[in-house]
């Protein structure tokens, strides 16, 4: 006789509606906060997190690729995807369009993947109406000077182009308190330390880990609410 028994498992495992295993993650910012340098650092350092690479129908930087940085398209094009259901969110930013694939998502998140979304505000809530459990995390700028500093470093730009990112920049970055993690980006190394305390904490929901660890769970004897 165990001193501690477990309670009966019901052999029963969770079934998700609207939410998959996995976790899904949106990195918000206004442009030239640093958001692409810290994902970019983030994945190299965690191979268990996709990047998805959305539709744009903006021209492509001079060190951009098609498939990497951006699925590159016409507004055609886009427009048509868009009225095949293809599209997870898409919005207008800047003046160009974009948008995140469904298809791709889903397969990703149903195989228990986490996620990570480059996205606009804007984007950020329409995904997070279809997945509950989405986490928002915004990237601060230290100083809007620094902002201005970092776009013109950056060079990839033509200067009206950074005009009028700088001119969108307040009324993106009003949109902080939408999301649950803020990240300010002054010193780099912090900033991507703490970028990784958030994913470190996200994939410890109880939610989480019960879908990595169901087997556990059952012999343990813990059940989870239906949602
Ligand atoms: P950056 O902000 O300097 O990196 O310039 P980009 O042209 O790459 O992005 C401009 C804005 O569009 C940023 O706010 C991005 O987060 C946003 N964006 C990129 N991809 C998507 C997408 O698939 N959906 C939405 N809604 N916004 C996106
Ligand atoms: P976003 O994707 O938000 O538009 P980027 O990742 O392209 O921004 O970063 C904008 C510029 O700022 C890049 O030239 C990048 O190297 C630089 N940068 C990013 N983070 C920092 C930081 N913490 N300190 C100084 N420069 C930074
Ligand atoms: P390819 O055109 O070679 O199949 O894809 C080029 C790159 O774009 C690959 O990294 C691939 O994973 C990515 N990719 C292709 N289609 C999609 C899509 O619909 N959504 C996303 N997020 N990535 C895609």
């Amino acid at each position: 006789q165990r001193i501690v028994e477990p309670a009966p498992a019901q052999a029963k495992p969770l079934e998700y509606t609207g939410d998959y295993p996995g976790n899904l993650f949106m990195v918000v910012a206004p442009s030239g906060a640093g958001k692409s340098t810290l994902v970019n650092a983030l994945l190299e350092q965690d191979e268990a997190i996709r990047l998805s690479i959305s539709y744009t129908t903006r021209p492509p930087r001079p060190n951009e690729k098609h498939g990497r940085e951006y699925l590159f398209c016409t507004k055609d094009e886009f427009a048509e995807r868009r009225r095949a259901g293809e599209f997870l969110e898409s919005a207008e930013v800047h003046g160009n369009f974009y948008a995140t694939s469904r298809i791709w998502i889903e397969e990703q998140m149903r195989n228990g993947r986490d996620v990570l979304l480059e996205i606009d505000w804007q984007g950020a809530l329409q995904v997070r109406k279809q997945f509950h459990n989405a986490v928002g995390i915004f990237i601060l700028p230290p100083s809007l000077d620094v902002l201005e500093e970092r776009l013109r470093k950056r060079g990839q730009d033509e200067p009206n182009v950074i005009v009028r990112r700088l001119l969108a920049a307040g009324s993106e970055i009003a949109h902080a308190p939408d999301f649950e993690y803020v990240v300010i980006n002054e010193a780099f190394p912090r900033a991507l330390s703490e970028l990784q305390c958030v994913v470190a904490a996200t994939r410890l929901r109880c939610a989480s880990q019960y879908a990595r660890h169901t087997e556990l769970f059952m012999q343990l004897g813990i059940h989870l609410p239906q949602s």
